[in-house]
């Protein structure tokens, strides 16, 4: 999954997800990635999220509405990433996927359980920069 949060000129936000789904996934199978909330989720005023990773356990803890909502409580993109995250982690400890969050400052973070790191990019096109950042998971070792 190809998960992204935008944000514009003037600050405005978007999230999206674009994915060829699970393994071995059951037709007619829809996953996490297109469901609101679950994929990608986006309050104009607070920031967006996106998910990727286990997206028959993750859809259900909808992991990208609940980074958002963390950061509506003034948590920031990281931590407000490792919440939810944590959150699925507490009820299924070997399931493996990520969030990453964008707030609207443009502060932006990530957390992830079950991979040793995680990598996102950050693309600024106001300053042509392109960075790589690579977070260290959460696990259960
Ligand atoms: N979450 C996707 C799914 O379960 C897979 C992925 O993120 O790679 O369909």
């Amino acid at each position: 999954t190809i998960g992204m949060v935008a944000t514009d000129s003037d600050g405005n936000l978007a999230a999206g997800t674009s994915t060829n789904g699970a393994k071995f996934k059951i037709p007619g199978r829809i996953g996490d990635s297109p469901i609101p909330g679950a994929g990608a989720y986006v309050d104009n005023d607070i920031g967006g999220a996106a998910a990727t990773g286990d997206g028959d356990i993750m859809l259900r803890f909808l992991p990208s509405f609940a980074a958002v909502e963390a950061m509506r409580r003034g948590a920031g993109p990281e931590n407000a990433a490792r919440i939810a995250i944590r959150k699925i982690a507490n009820y299924y400890p070997d399931f493996m996927g990520a969030v990453i969050a964008l707030a609207k400052s443009g502060q932006h973070g990530a957390a992830c359980h079950g991979l040793k790191t995680f990598p996102y990019v950050v693309q600024d096109d106001t300053r042509k920069t392109c960075q790589i950042i690579v977070v260290n998971c959460d696990s259960n070792c």
